[in-house]
């Protein structure tokens, strides 16, 4: 992929509930290569507009353009997931049960796909070193052979970043992947997410934690009622004097 071609770019987007407009008209673009923070106060669309992004839900009008060609709003949650868009939520969903490893494992098996996919993908030999390489980058790779629900808050949650990762998603997106977490569990989370770009992958992160937002993103939005209101570095937006009146300068 070309560095900073657009991995997912949204034009003209609304969405509303019922009488109430949540977005009105929005464009936005996350692009191959950086770590995008999606910022704004309570009740300013950062989760509608991962909704739409994954299916769940539907717009009154826009597009939502994958790799600069597929909309996505043609298709369902499973295909968007195929297509390559993963989204970890606030809460770690992992396999208590299993292993670290084994969950990692089973993340490539709930990625839709054909019966003869799947088998061609189990005899695959690159798939453990695929399983090795995401546990080093999780840095997990100590605790391989632990039942997850043993594990830590913060490690759980790096887990459920690696399940996405053995999807090698185009566009990954997590929701305020630091909350909850110590001091330490968010300096190592800062690492993980920072080690996530790569050419071929956009991170959108949705954050309250500014300090932590200013450390991971390469760039950033500030949503206000559905409308975008800036978007360059963080560092920047603590300057902007419309950010800090809807947001910051609270
Ligand atoms: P954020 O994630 O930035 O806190 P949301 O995207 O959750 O904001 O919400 C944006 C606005 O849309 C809010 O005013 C919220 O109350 C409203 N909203 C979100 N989902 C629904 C829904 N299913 N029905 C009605 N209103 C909704």
């Amino acid at each position: 992929t070309a560095p900073g071609a657009q991995a997912i770019q949204i034009d003209g987007l609304r969405v509303s509930f019922g009488d109430f407009v949540a977005i009105p008209q929005l464009t936005f673009i996350a692009r191959y290569g950086e770590v995008h923070g999606v910022i704004g106060p309570n009740g300013a669309g950062k989760t509608t507009m991962l909704d739409v992004i994954t299916g769940k839900t539907r717009p009154k009008a826009g597009t939502v353009r994958l790799d600069g060609k597929v909309d996505l709003l043609g298709m369902d949650e499973p295909a968007i997931a195929l297509a390559g868009v993963g989204r970890k939520f606030q809460k770690p969903s992992v396999f208590e049960a299993l292993s670290v490893r084994e969950n990692l494992e089973t993340a490539l098996r709930l990625k839709p796909r054909s019966i003869l996919a799947e088998i061609r993908s189990w005899a695959d030999p690159r798939r453990g070193t695929r399983v090795a390489e995401v546990l080093e980058e999780i840095g997990l790779s100590d605790l391989a052979d632990t039942p997850a629900g043993i594990l830590a808050h913060g490690q759980k949650q790096w887990l459920e970043i690696g399940m996405l990762l053995m999807q090698r998603p185009k566009l990954l997106m997590l929701d305020e992947p630091v909350a909850g977490m110590t001091e330490e569990e968010t300096r190592h989370t800062a690492d993980l997410v920072r080690r996530l770009r790569s050419p071929e992958r956009a991170v959108l992160v949705i954050e309250h934690d500014m300090a932590f937002v200013e450390e991971i993103a390469d760039r950033v939005t500030v949503l206000h009622e559905g409308n975008p209101i800036f978007e360059g570095r963080m560092a920047d937006a603590r300057q902007d004097p419309l950010v800090r009146q809807v947001y910051l300068g609270r």
